[in-house]
This record gives C-alpha cells, sequence and structure tokens, in this order.
C-alpha cells in the first residue's frame, strides 16, 4: 500500500472513530427552553435594555463580518495565487533561502498580513465597546493587548510551523502520519498549559478573598462531587465591564475563574449560580470532551491537508511543488480559513448543547431558577447581550443559548418539566 493509501483509510478510520466520540459525548438533548417562555422572558425584560442590546450589536457586526470577509480575501488571494509563496520566499532570502527561516518568519509574515488588513476593523469595534461603556480599556491597554497578543500567536505558530516543516522535510511521503500525531499532542498540550501559561499573560489571578462566598462555592463544589481546589478571581475590570466565569485546564491545571466584575455587579446567590453553571463544565469534563474533539479534528485535519497537496490544479495556482513545503503556508492558511467558516455552526452548535447542559446542571444543583433567571437577567443587561438574537446569527456563531432562551429554561425546570 502507498503512503496515500494509508492516508486516506486512516482519515476514515478518524472522522468514524470521531463521529462515534461526538454521537457519545455531547448531550444532543437539550432541556426545554419553550417558546412561549421565551417571549414571556422577552416580555419581562425592560424594553429599553433590550433596544440598548439590540443596537450596540448591530452597531458591531459591520466590524465583525467586514473583518470576516476580508480575512477570508486575503487568505484566498495569499493561498490561491502566487503571492503568499513568493512572501515565504522573500522571507527566507537573507537567510539564503533556509527552509526554517521560511517556515518560521514566511509563516509570521504570512499570517501578520491578515491580522494587518483586518486591524482596522479591530479599532472599529474598540471604539463601539467603548463608545457602549463595556470597555473600560484605554487605547494604550487595548494596543498592549493587542502585542501581546501577536507575540503569543508568534510563539504557538512559530513552534507549530517549525515543528510541522521539520517532520515534512524529514518524512516527505509520510509526513501526515507523524504531523497528525504531533498536531492532535499539541491541542491537549495547549489544553494544560493555556491556563497557567498563557491567561496570566493577559489577566491577573488570585484566589477569591476569604469570606462567606468563597465558603459556600467551596460547600457547592464539595456537595457536587467536583474537586476544586480554589476559585480564582480574575481581574478582568482593568479592561471590561461584562461580567464572566468560565471553567479552563485539565486535570492539575482545572479552573474556575470567576471576573472580578461579577463580584461588584451581581449579588453572592447570583454568584453561587453561575460558578454552579462551571461546575457542570467540571463535572461533565467538558474540557476534557472538547480537547479530545480538537485532538481529533486537528489530525483530520493534517490529513486532509496531505491528500489535499496531490490536487495538481491547487499547487498550480500557489505557484508550489508540494503543500509539505513552507511555500505552501498561503495555501495551509487558506484551506483552515475556509474550513474554520465552514465548521463555524456545527462547533457553535455543540458548544450550545453542552451550555445548555451545564445550566441543567446548575438549576438541579442549586434547585434556585429564581436566582438562576435573575442571573441571566443580570449577565444579559450589563453585557449588552441581544436577548433574542436574529435565527441567522444565533446559528452561525451563538458559543452560548441565548438570554431568553436561558431563562426559558429555569422557567421549564421550576414546573418540573425536564
Ligand atoms: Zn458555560
Amino acid at each position: 500500500m502507498t503512503s496515500r493509501a494509508w492516508a486516506v483509510g486512516t482519515l476514515v478510520v478518524l472522522i468514524v472513530v470521531l463521529a462515534v466520540f461526538a454521537a457519545v459525548s455531547i448531550p444532543w438533548h437539550r432541556p426545554p427552553a419553550p417558546r412561549a417562555d421565551q417571549l414571556a422572558a422577552l416580555g419581562s425584560l425592560p424594553a429599553d435594555k433590550v433596544e440598548r442590546g439590540r443596537q450596540f450589536h448591530s452597531d458591531l457586526r459591520p466590524g465583525s463580518y467586514g473583518a470576516m470577509a476580508i480575512g477570508l480575501l486575503v487568505a484566498l488571494v495569499l493561498g490561491l495565487t502566487p503571492l503568499g509563496a513568493w512572501l515565504v520566499t522573500q522571507a527566507g532570502r537573507p537567510f539564503g533561502g533556509n527552509w526554517v527561516a521560511q517556515a518560521v518568519l514566511g509563516g509570521l509574515v504570512v499570517v501578520l498580513v491578515g491580522e494587518v488588513v483586518t486591524l482596522p476593523f479591530a479599532a472599529w469595534r474598540h471604539i463601539i465597546v467603548v463608545r457602549y461603556g463595556i470597555s473600560t480599556q484605554s487605547w494604550g491597554a487595548w494596543t498592549v493587548d493587542l502585542l501581546k497578543g501577536f507575540a503569543v500567536g508568534a510563539v504557538i505558530g512559530a513552534v507549530a510551523l517549525l515543528g510541522f516543516y521539520t517532520i515534512t522535510h524529514l518524512a516527505p511521503r509520510w509526513w501526515w502520519a507523524f504531523g497528525a500525531v504531533g498536531a492532535a499532542a499539541l491541542v491537549v498540550l495547549l489544553s494544560f498549559v493555556l491556563p497557567v501559561v498563557v491567561e496570566p499573560v493577559f489577566n491577573k489571578f488570585t484566589p477569591m478573598a476569604d469570606g462567606p462566598l468563597r465558603v459556600s462555592l467551596l460547600e457547592l463544589a464539595e456537595r457536587d462531587g467536583v474537586p476544586v481546589r480554589d476559585v480564582l478571581v480574575a481581574d478582568a475590570s482593568r479592561r471590561t465591564r461584562a461580567v464572566n466565569a468560565y471553567v479552563s485546564g485539565l486535570g492539575p491545571t482545572r479552573r474556575i475563574v470567576v471576573y472580578d466584575t461579577m463580584l461588584t455587579e451581581a449579588t453572592p446567590d447570583e454568584v453561587v449560580s453561575v460558578v454552579a453553571h462551571e461546575l457542570g463544565h467540571a463535572k461533565d469534563n467538558d474540557v476534557l470532551i472538547g480537547t479530545v474533539l480538537g485532538a481529533f479534528g486537528a489530525a483530520v485535519a493534517v490529513i486532509a491537508l496531505f491528500l489535499l497537496g496531490s490536487w495538481g490544479g491547487l499547487l498550480r495556482l500557489a505557484g508550489i511543488d508540494s503543500i509539505g513545503s513552507p511555500r505552501g503556508i498561503g495555501l495551509m492558511l487558506a484551506v483552515v480559513t475556509v474550513v474554520g467558516l465552514l465548521a463555524g455552526p456545527a462547533q457553535a452548535y455543540v458548544s450550545r448543547t453542552i451550555e445548555a447542559r451545564a445550566d441543567a446542571h446548575a438549576l438541579a444543583l442549586t434547585g434556585d431558577p429564581a436566582t438562576f433567571e435573575a442571573m441571566q437577567r443580570r449577565l444579559g443587561t450589563v453585557n449588552l447581550s441581544d436577548p433574542d438574537p436574529p435565527t441567522w446569527e444565533y446559528v452561525i456563531s451563538a458559543s452560548h443559548p441565548s438570554t431568553v432562551e436561558r431563562m426559558a429554561a429555569a422557567r421549564a425546570y421550576a414546573r418540573g418539566e425536564r
């Protein structure tokens, strides 16, 4: 059997395994959130707040979709014309066209072009979030965040590209196998290290201060049977007024993080409700599920890229001989961008079902749907959410059920519907 035949076989097996894993690990059953309850919940929200949330999102849309369109256009131009390959060659030229220089510097240049052309949209977005009072950042602080983001991306990107092209260099026919394992391993590694290495680049995390709230949160975790060593507070207020909480990390790096804004904006009972939701993620191993799905997805992507590399027409468009050479970075970026956009709605759908399960967990753990609903109302108003977003936008990008869906789920729970 040839390398290509093995690649096709492995790809099929991986896709089947991925499908089976997704089928058993994703909670396909959504707890009820009847539309009648959603509309009643919507009617119970202050009309001016609803209007302001809608206006905020409609003001953000041109920037968000503009950035998406321009990002796609640039990726296609770099990938489907010889321009990307030319940029990589130029980046490696001072180093005599060395492939290591091409891989690292060429990769950075190609990605940087995409970042620079979408920069005006990011700035536009910043103007709007400041105007609506969500962001508390000055332009200086915003720029620092942006540069930190570039730096983190450059380090991770350089390591990934160097690893990838070392493999394609050493095993020109079988790189797909080593690359798939490497990509999956990188996803798992990042899940472990992001909360302890990358998150602290952007925020300071401190253990929640001693007091009745900390005690009740740790008691809640204990009662839930989820070992939590600590609840951390992030200094989110230095850039936003939005409230949030999340769980990240795996095993020894798993942590529940609450924004400091939550502690000033929400009542202690509402914080308990939010943390109960996060405990649901921890208990159901949602970070682990996401990591495994991501690792399989990365392996599938590498093999698919290898197979795509035998499509002569595509290589001719990009002006390259092999998709495994650094000169193919532009083409790789184009493929990743297109696949990312196409996979977005499926990812959002999976995310929403997982979030709905964590909501159901919070309701069951606290047995307090009234506070849960009050907390959703608070989250929605403080964060200027559109409580009932347009269907098309919800389908393509919503990572969470809408505010009215979450309120409706609490109402259904209160009536004993599961
Ligand atoms: Zn969640």
